[in-house]
């Protein structure tokens, strides 16, 4: 295993398949036109096996697959089959918007994926195609609906949490989780690179969160993990049993704790979500570097690593989005769509 400056092991790969989205969603891709990696550029899921296979060897046990939306990536099942084979991964999951998942969930069981989280900030099909972009709520529910007949367990739902958006729908959406055996996980909007309405006053935090659901549900336990999980979610239980979980990113970073790392669709590789540059694989993968030589690239980046990018943000005073428009059409990487969130 190997650790950081700050001690933190590399634990946590997050692999985006493709920068290409079927939704806008506000916090994330607001605009109607983006700049797309080149076709040219973007991984084989051959390159992508083999590098998963060198981070396993330093140490990675869990794989996440995202995007950028992974199910629009031709043939994503096929890359499920392969990685799946990949020696030391004990958590193999995948984060979608789920507009595609009733085609591909039984496929993707079936292709061995370990689990699923699915991202869905409203149950309003009127509210989701304001906020998404696109009317495609009645297909998020049914992927949802396909997951569990394929048979994941273990799914997890992802809710962004904006002011005067969504924020009337934290019950509601706990219930829905509890009704699909789902755990539900609020997010704190996040100032990440393509936020660019964020604004501090429509982060709801975990303590505002935590005050709006008591009253409606009752008492809320913290849930206790012993200091066993990595997890960025704090987790609560109710009286009922039901767990839910808040990632409070924007007010409580858990930096300190942070084994996450993540690959471009074009293999950029980045140590913090808010990191200006990533480390290039795609170039020493494609002119004929040797698995120990790219080993060697990743164990200097990872034992050099300081970053505490939330923390740092947290620090600023006057905090605005992290980039404006015109500057994220610099370098797309810079984009949470394509860094894989
Ligand atoms: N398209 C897939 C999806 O939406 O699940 C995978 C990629 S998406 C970038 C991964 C996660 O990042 C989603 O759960 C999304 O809600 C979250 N996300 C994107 N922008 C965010 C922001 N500004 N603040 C907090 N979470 C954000
Ligand atoms: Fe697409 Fe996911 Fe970003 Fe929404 S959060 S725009 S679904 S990549």
């Amino acid at each position: 295993m190997i650790t950081d400056r700050h001690r933190r092991p590399l634990g946590s790969l997050r692999v985006s398949v493709t920068d290409r989205c079927n939704l806008r969603c506000r916090y994330c891709m607001p605009e109607e036109h983006y700049t797309w990696l080149p076709r040219q550029s973007i991984l084989t899921f051959e390159e992508t096996t083999r590098l998963v296979t060198i981070f396993a060897g330093l140490g990675v046990t869990k794989l996440r697959l995202t995007g950028g939306e992974p199910l629009l990536r031709h043939d994503l099942p096929r890359a499920v089959a392969m990685l799946r084979t990949v020696p030391g991964i004990r958590d193999f999951a995948m984060t979608t918007n789920a507009v595609l998942l009733g085609r591909f969930a039984g496929d993707l069981k079936t292709a061995g994926l370990g689990r699923l989280t699915v991202s869905l900030d409203t149950l309003r099909a009127e509210r989701f195609k304001a906020f998404a972009g696109r009317g495609r709520h009645a297909d998020v529910i049914d992927g949802i609906r396909a997951a569990e007949e394929a048979g994941f367990t273990g799914t997890k739902l992802n809710a962004v949490i904006v002011r005067g958006v969504n924020d009337d729908e934290l019950v509601d959406l706990v219930a829905f989780g509890r009704s699909h055996s789902i755990e539900v996980r609020f997010i704190e909007y996040m100032d990440v690179g393509g936020a660019t309405q964020w604004s501090f006053g429509d982060v709801v935090s975990r303590a505002e969160m935590l005050e709006r659901l008591e009253p409606a549900l009752g008492p809320i336990e913290p849930v206790q993990d012993g200091g066993t999980q990595r997890a960025p979610a704090d987790r609560f239980r109710l009286d009922d049993g039901t767990t839910f979980g808040i990632i409070a990113s924007t007010t409580a970073p858990f930096c300190s704790d942070c084994d996450r790392s993540r690959i471009t669709a074009d293999g950029l590789w980045f140590t913090c979500l808010y990191a200006v540059d990533g480390v290039d694989l795609k170039g020493p993968l494609r002119t004929g570097a040797t698995d120990d030589d790219i080993a060697a690239l990743i164990h200097d980046r990872w034992t050099a690593r300081r970053e505490r990018g939330a923390e740092e943000r947290l620090a600023v005073s006057e905090r605005g989005p992290l980039y404006q428009v015109e500057g994220l059409r610099v370098d797309p990487h810079r984009e949470m769509h394509t860094r894989g969130g």
